[in-house]
């Protein structure tokens, strides 16, 4: 099933996060690529659909449905083309700007976010912040994501960071991701930041989670403008993702 924020998404701009009844797995080949692009084109009814190679970076790229491009945040002013992300753990983000002209999906895992995909979002995106809203989807909460603190410089985080909780285990440290994403778009200045409830790693009947059984299922984030005028669906023919 699909879940949508709770509130403040502009009427024109949908937004869904899937579970793992509507997960799909991570294809190896064009072929895989292109039915996986189809089958998504049916479930969102969107006229295209917009796939990245998610790669853990900080690239962020406006949005082309006619390839799948290395990267891991794509953004539109374009109606009726959905912008899509991959996840089994790391957080779905959302972006559209109030008036709902503009949005943007981002992949935010821990690498992504070290190498400060969300700073490069927003510097990128041709929209203050204080007139972005953000969404957040299921992800790994901050009692499930165990990591080593050989990470922490890397994410600019001291032992004492709130964002993490010390382990039994010398060394460990629990990391609220989601916590920290949404620090860092606050302090930007984006005007909403909306948290999902939804623990990918807790929730083993709801969700894939990589962490827990190092699926290669995910979930499907997808957003969309809508306007009421549909163009005619075209189907690339050189995917791989
Ligand atoms: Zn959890």
């Amino acid at each position: 099933m699909w879940i949508s924020p709770r509130s403040g998404v502009p009427q024109n701009v949908h937004i869904a996060f899937s579970d793992n009844a509507v997960n799909f797995s991570l294809g190896k080949t064009s072929s895989e690529a292109l039915s996986l692009q189809n089958e998504l084109s049916k479930r969102l009814t969107a006229d295209r659909v917009c796939l990245l190679r998610q790669i853990h970076s900080n690239y962020v790229v406006p949005a082309d449905p006619t390839s799948v491009v290395e990267a891991d945040a794509h953004w539109t002013a374009e109606p009726n083309l959905a912008l899509v992300i991959l996840t089994a753990d790391c957080i779905p983000l959302i972006l559209c700007n109030r008036e709902g002209s503009l949005i943007a999906a981002v992949h935010c895992g821990w690498r992504g976010v070290a190498k400060g995909i969300v700073a490069t979002v927003l510097s990128q995106l041709p929209v203050d912040p204080p007139d972005l809203l953000a969404f957040m989807g299921p992800a790994i909460c901050g009692e499930c994501y165990e990591i080593g603190e050989e990470i922490l410089p890397q994410l600019q985080l001291k032992h004492h960071s709130r964002h993490l909780t010390p382990c039994l285990d010398a060394g460990k440290y629990l990391l609220d991701l989601p916590g920290l994403v949404h620090s860092q778009l606050t302090s930007s200045g984006v005007g909403h930041v909306e948290l999902s409830d939804q623990c990918t790693f807790h929730d083993s009947d709801r969700y894939s989670s990589h962490r827990r059984t190092r699926t290669n299922q995910r979930q499907v984030s997808c957003v969309q403008i809508r306007n009421g005028t549909h163009t005619p669906k075209k189907v690339p023919s050189n995917l791989v993702i």
